[in-house]
């Protein structure tokens, strides 16, 4: 079967429930799914609980921080356009360690990427989406 060429980033399918993480961007905010009842941050989002069964859940913004929990680093041009090597990582947001997003690390060289490195995101616009990208944070000297 023929697969077309892909574009430089592979976007995501997006449907209602996973469109505002893909579009917070726009206004600078990475959105979240939150539980209005018991405040559980739900990712990936749906638009349902998974902690107390409610449906009183909405997208909010989060501070977009947060830690690398497990990464790697990809040699292969797997994507034309997308330099190699690039890192492909798991960020645990600092709201909540069971909310983990599946991102790329950028703005640093692979090598210095370590697991729980304090991370910040950024979001690259790609047609109509905002991706959300990490990059580490700045230290202060
Ligand atoms: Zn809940």
């Amino acid at each position: 079967m023929h697969t077309p060429t892909p574009p430089a980033r592979i976007l995501p399918a997006v449907d209602m429930d996973t469109l505002p993480y893909w579009t917070g961007g726009k206004n600078g905010q990475l959105l979240i799914h939150r539980c209005g009842d018991c405040a559980y941050l739900v990712h990936p989002p749906v638009p349902f609980c998974p902690a107390c069964d409610g449906r009183n859940v909405a997208p909010v913004p989060v501070s977009g921080r947060g830690r690398v929990t497990t990464f790697t680093i990809n040699h292969k041009p797997w994507v034309p356009g997308l330099p190699v090597p690039y890192v492909l990582a798991l960020v645990e947001l600092e709201e909540q360690a069971d909310v983990r997003l599946v991102s790329n690390i950028t703005h640093c060289d692979p090598a210095e990427v370590t697991f729980g490195m304090a991370v910040e995101v950024y979001f690259e616009p790609v047609e109509d989406l905002y991706v959300p990208l990490f990059r580490p944070v700045e230290r202060l000297a």
